[in-house]
C-alpha cells in the first residue's frame, strides 16, 4: 500500500483504492482516497 500527502489532513496517510498510471517522465502517478478523511490524494512513485 502506498502513502500520499493529504492536503486536508496535512499529513501522510495510506491510500485507499489506489490506481496507478504511468506518467510521461517514467514515474507512476498513484491516485486514490485518503484512508483517514476520504479526500482525493495523488502521489508520484518512481517506476
Ligand atoms: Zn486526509
Amino acid at each position: 500500500m502506498s502513502t500520499a500527502y493529504c492536503m486536508k489532513c496535512e499529513g501522510k496517510h495510506s491510500i485507499n483504492g489506489e490506481t496507478s498510471k504511468k506518467a510521461k517522465n517514467g514515474a507512476y502517478l498513484v491516485r486514490g482516497k485518503c484512508s483517514k478523511c476520504g479526500g482525493k490524494v495523488a502521489t508520484f512513485k518512481k517506476g
